[in-house]
Formats: C-alpha cells, structure tokens, sequence
C-alpha cells in the first residue's frame, strides 16, 4: 500500500490563482483542499479546484499527438507530427505569403508559464499578421485604456480591495470570478470586510449577480450604457467642484479635454438611457468624491459592449480625478517579484499599426480583433487565411457567431492545434499536439501575481512527474519554433538561436533570473536573500511581499511619466457615445452573459464533479418579459438574434433587470467529432451562436457579447 502524501500547488483554472494540497497516493489523487497556510489565498478554494482531479485522471484527456485522416485519428511519433507542421504551415507560407498562416490563442495560455514563455517565439517564427486571442473577447479595452494613459498595455491599476471604504463595480461579479484583473482569492470574504469596516458596495450591472446580493446597494443599468453613466458621474464631479487630483496633479495632463467631453452627459441626459435615475447618478459621483478610500472597478461586462473603451477610459478617469489612482484603498500597482512590465518582459504595446483585411479592425499589440476571423478565412483574395495555429483555445463556443467561424475552420487548407482535448475547434484540426496537464507540470504565475491585490509569489513543482513519451507546452514550442525558422533569413535564424537557447534553459531557469533581477530579488550576488527561485521553494505556501504600495511617477511606463487623462483616439469616439443619448430605445430583448462559479467559460465541462446538479443554461428573464411573452420557468424558448436563433429553458427570476435576457457561455458540445464525454451529456447550446461578429466596440474591435438585440418566443411548453 502506498502511503499518502500532501503536495503543494496552485489552482491554474482562473485568475484567482489558491494555493492548494493536492492529497497523493502514488500517481492518484485522493483529495484537493485548499492550503490554509497560503500567506495569500489562507485556504480559499471555489468548487472547480476539486475538478483538478478529474482533468488530471480524464480519460478524454489527450496524450499524444494526433493526425486526422478524413474523420479518423490515428497517433503519430511527436517527431513525425512536429515535422508534418512544419512542412504543411512552411508550404501554405511559400505558395500564399507568411500571413495565410494565423494563429490563435486561447485563455489558458496566460496560466502557463511555459506557454507565456514560448509561444512569443514560436509565434514570431511565423511572421504572419493575422494573430487572434481570447484578448478581443474579454479585456481589450482595459488594456488599450492602460496603453494610452499610462503607457503599457499590462500597467492595469488594480482595486485595493483590502483597504478600500468605498466599492464601486461596474460589468464583474467578483463573488463568482474571484476577482478579474484583480486576482482576489475568498473576493466574497474581502468584499464583506468592507462592509464590516462600515464601506459601502455598490454594484451596478443588469443582473443582481452574486456580489450584488452582499453589496450595499446595487443599481440596474441598461446594457451597454455604461459609458453614459460614467460619462454622467465625471460631468458631474466637475460641475459641482468635487475634483481633486491630490498627489496627481503634477503627473496629469487632460483634465481640461476631459472635462469638454463630459459635458453633453448631465446626468439628466443620460437617466432614461441608463436606466438609473438623475439624482441616484449624481449620488454615486458625489459619496465617491468624498468617501475617504473610494475605487471604481470594471470587468469584463464593461469590456464586452459597443462602448467599451470608453467605459474602460472613464472608469480610470473618475480614479484620476478624484485622486484614487496609486493611493491606498484606491487603485493601485503591483510590484511583482517577477516584474514583466518594469523588467520589460512584456511589450508596451502597439496600436493601429496594421489593419484586417476583410474589414479594416485596428492591429493591438500585434493581434487583430477575432471577430475578424472567420471572413478572413472564408473570404477569397490575396491575403486569405488558409491554415491555422490554435492553441489553449476553443474560439467556436468563445467568439461571437461561433457557428460561422466553425464553418469557416472546415474550409481550412491545414490546421494545428496545442491542446488537451478534441473539443468543439480542435476536431477540425489536421494535427492536434496535447501538452501536459496542470499538475505534471511546474506552475508560476508570471501575470495574475502581476494583477495582485497584493504582492505576493509562489512557485509550485509539479504535483506529478511528466509522463512517458509526453510533452510540456514549452517544448512543443520550442521544437515547432526551430523547425520554423529553418528558412534562411536573419530573424528566423534568431528566433531559432532564441529556442534552442531558451530550450536548453528551460523555464524554471529562467524564472529564477527573472525573480532575482525584479524589485524583491537579491540579484546576482549568493550571500544577499530575496526573491529566487530556491527562495520559493523553500516556501511552497508562497511568499507575501506585502500590499501594493505607491510607486508614482517612479513605475509609471509613459515616456514622459504624465497620466494622459483624455487620450485623443477616445476623444475622437464621443460623439458617438452622443449619438446614443438620441437613439430610440430597442423593442426587442437585450442579451447578457453570466459567469457561473462552476463553470469557467468552456474549460471545464467535462467533469463530472461540476456538471452535476441542476442544468445552468438556462435563459434568465425578468417576470414581466415572460408574461409579455407567456413563458414560465421550464418552459423551453427560442431566442433569435441577427446570425441564428439557440434554444434554452426560462428561467423567470426578478434578478434580471425588465428587457433583458441573460445566457451562460461555453456550452454547445453537441457537435459531431468531440471527445468531451461528459460535457456532450450536457451539451445544450452556444450563447455566441447568437452573438454577432459585427457587433463590436469599434475604437478597439472588441467583441460587443453584452447587450445583443434577440427576440424570445415559446417554443415548448413545461409540462410541469
Ligand atoms: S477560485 Fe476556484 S478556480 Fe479559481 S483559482 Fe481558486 S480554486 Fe481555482
């Protein structure tokens, strides 16, 4: 019999990134908890940390490479299939030019630190400009905010949770999320400590979410109309004095173009559009201006709608302007023992710099919107898409008018994919080349320590030792990198020097210089302490370097260290947001999406442990919208949008604000060719087979997932 043992390590399933106690016994997993001695998470786990063991032991799970042959698979040497890649993308390239090659990667890239690590090379070895990620479906409009006011697409203040007084969330539901970039394991647990210590909670969102329900207040606003509010809430600051830039003032410039284009939104203006009352507006502008530690913070639902860069600009804006930006209880900066902006590991970013061909949607930092992808595949012409790279991701059930890019995948030349499962956008691919899972491998989370509500660090070995015959993520870069970069030019023969260099370094080396050369690190010298890699390991709960702490204008990566308050691309963009003020109201429906603690996005259907209980896709709509349209809990509808229509059962709840209708996402597995065994026993359908590639925030090409006009019919009856 062999013995138990307890291994340290952290959840990699979403941002929130708890440490917890893998329970072993020989390459089996009896338990997982969380780690009560972590400095950071102390013992916080959500219900998807448990379904770590399900993915570890999935029988669905893919182990070896892949070739497809009309609809069979058959396993092939990883040597065989690296040089069938390189082969078939090297071809496509020479007949079509490097661009008919695009690439996409998924969300858990960024949970990888050997896909953080190298898959920036692999991807360069390519040299194509048609590169996509989960980035234009999610946080694209933050990042351009942060790109064009303080000078780093990675530089995201985050909410100092922990010692604020006054709370105000926009578009997240940090009770379910744990917190989005702001990586706040038990948010629950820190969001009613603000209350305990007298603070307010605002939540302000078309659904009273989970975090509503312990919020203090919670004000319904019509979706997509978030700006307006905000717009509303700075107009008013200025109109009635309450700005106070405080120890900013000397570093921002723009307050004047700001406040010139506040002014058509007086919060009587913007009332009806919202949805939220004058006096209520002027309200929240006013007990934010005078609370003592007061944030505003916006998530993913401010990011996914038609205004969503403005959104993103005016919530740091009210932070500027009432001095919460870099203060203690405001919105802060991370220091994080592994410095990827100060260190410069990650690119400033870049705007603009190319445009897609079908449509003419702006390049960000080196990638085009994916909503763009599918037309730039179907459509014919010079600089058409005919292979594709994906990896980590499953943009069909993920990006908007998931059906038409599922169509479109079809139409590939050749297609790759670095994935674990065979999933909903994996089963169109010619190659598919799985990497380890989560726990055979080391962890370290290079960017959610970077979006900390404190500085903190941990390191964790893998629980399990590599497989047999198996391969990281990293060095199926690696090898793909140099078989790339085998044609003969100057920048492919570094990015080939590059891989083997960093291939026989591997990550851990090189996180280790990493944490030694950033702000707690002993550096190079053996006798000073600080962060290093032997320093982590020698505290596998993690180590907590303290809170964030003010560090302006000193880290501020703007050339000429100012705030810009009023960058002219989002100027350019408010008379649009003016327009919308005179805009009729939509007769029909508007679409939301929710995030479900169980659930996180498509990831994790296939366990068991998470998909049993009560179905969760269901349609949320207000009592008054189903009487208007004689539905009742149970029933099943059809909801129909300008791509297609999906089917789901109501769920009449008072919840959800009157003409608004919510969908969870990631679901659709009943798609021929899956191998998600259990997600395809609850398959249901996609809420983005009714979200629209056209509907979009066009200052950044971000997807618009939120507010999308659909009609609701009965379509069956309940018969309970
Ligand atoms: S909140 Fe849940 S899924 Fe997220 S890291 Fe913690 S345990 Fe994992």
């Amino acid at each position: 019999m062999t013995a138990t043992s307890d291994k340290f390590a952290t959840c990699n399933l979403c941002e929130a990134i708890c440490g917890i106690v893998v329970e072993t016994n020989g390459p089996h997993i009896e338990k997982i908890r969380g780690d009560a001695d972590d400095p950071f998470s102390r013992g916080h786990i959500c219900p998807k940390a448990a379904a770590l063991k399900d993915l570890h032991e999935d029988p669905d799970r893919l182990r070896h490479p892949l070739v497809r042959e009309g609809q069979s698979w058959r396993e092939v040497s990883w040597d065989h299939a690296f040089d069938l890649v390189a082969e078939r993308l090297r071809d496509i390239q020479q007949r079509h030019g490097e661009s008919a090659v695009a690439v996409y990667q998924g969300n858990p890239t960024v949970h990888s630190l050997g896909a953080m690590l190298f898959a920036p090379t692999f991807v360069r070895s390519l040299r194509t400009q048609n590169k996509f990620s989960a980035t234009s479906v999610d946080q694209l409009p933050q990042m351009l905010a942060a790109y064009n006011m303080f000078g780093h697409q990675f530089f995201l203040p985050i909410p100092d949770i922990d010692r604020t007084e006054h709370f105000i969330i926009l578009g997240a539901n940090p009770v379910v999320s744990n917190g989005s970039l702001m990586t706040a394991p038990g948010a629950a647990h820190r969001i009613k400590n603000i209350v305990r210590r007298g603070g307010k909670v605002i939540v302000i969102d078309p659904r009273r979410t989970e975090t509503a329900e312990i919020a203090t207040e919670y004000h319904a606003i019509v979706p997509g109309t978030d700006a307006l509010l905000l717009f509303a809430m700075v107009n008013t600051l200025f109109a009635e004095n309450l700005v106070n830039l405080r120890h900013l003032h000397a570093i921002t410039v723009g307050v004047n173009e700001l406040k010139a284009a506040a002014a058509p939104f007086p919060a009587e203006k913007v009332a009806t559009k919202t949805g939220i009352d004058a006096d209520t507006i002027k309200t929240l502008a006013r007990e934010f201006a005078n609370a003592e530690r007061a944030v505003v913070y916006g998530r993913v639902g401010i990011c996914t709608q038609q205004m969503g860069t403005l959104a993103s600009w005016l919530i740091v804006a009210l932070n500027v302007l009432t001095g919460r930006i870099d203060a203690p209880g405001g919105a802060m900066f991370t220091k994080p023992a592994l410095d990827i902006v100060g260190m410069g590991l990650l690119s400033r970013g870049s705007f603009g710099r190319w445009k897609s061909r079908v449509r003419g949607l702006p390049e960000f930092g080196g990638e085009l919107p994916v909503s763009a992808l599918a037309e730039e595949i179907l459509t014919p012409g010079e600089g058409q898409i005919r292979a594709l790279v994906t990896s980590a991701g499953n943009p069909v059930l993920s990006t908007p008018n998931g059906k038409k890019l599922d169509e479109a995948l079809s139409s590939l030349n050749f297609m790759v994919s670095i994935d674990i499962y065979k999933n909903e956008t994996t089963r169109h691919a010619h190659v598919i080349l799985p990497p380890t899972g989560p726990l055979e491998r080391d962890h370290y989370d290079a960017v959610f320590h970077a979006l900390s509500v404190r500085n903190t660090a941990r390191f964790s070995p893998a629980v399990f030792p590599k497989p047999p015959n198996t391969k990281h993520d990293w060095e199926i870069f690696a090898a793909l990198t140099r078989r790339m970069s085998k044609l003969n030019n100057k920048r492919a023969a570094r990015n080939f020097a590059e891989a083997a260099a960093f291939q026989w370094v591997g990550p851990a080396r090189i996180l280790d210089l990493g944490l030694r050369m950033g702000p707690h690190g002993g550096k190079l010298s053996p006798f000073v302490g600080g962060a290093s890699l032997h320093h982590l390991r020698k505290n596998p709960h993690g180590v907590d370097f303290g809170p964030l702490e003010p560090c302006l204008p000193e880290r501020l990566p703007s050339k000429d260290k100012k705030i810009q308050l009023a960058p002219k691309l989002f100027v350019a963009h408010v008379p649009r947001a003016a327009i919308a003020l005179d805009k009729q109201p939509s007769s029909e429906l508007l679409l939301v999406g929710r995030r479900e603690l169980r659930s996180n996005n498509s990831w994790m259907h296939n366990s068991a442990k998470l998909m049993k209980g009560q179905p969760r896709f269901t349609l949320q709509m207000h009592p008054n919208d189903a009487q208007k349209r004689h539905l009742k809990t149970g029933d099943k509808a059809r909801i129909t949008s300008r791509v297609g229509s999906v089917e789901a059962p109501v769920e009449v709840t008072a919840d959800m604000m009157p003409g608004v209708v919510s969908l969870p996402h990631g679901y659709g597995h009943n798609r021929s060719g899956v191998q998600l065994s259990v997600a395809q026993k609850h398959a249901f359908e996609s809420a983005n087979d009714i979200t629209d590639e056209t509907f979009l925030d066009p200052v950044s090409g971000n997807a618009a997932l939120n507010g999308v006009p659909v009609s609701v019919e009965l379509l069956h009856q309940s018969l309970l």
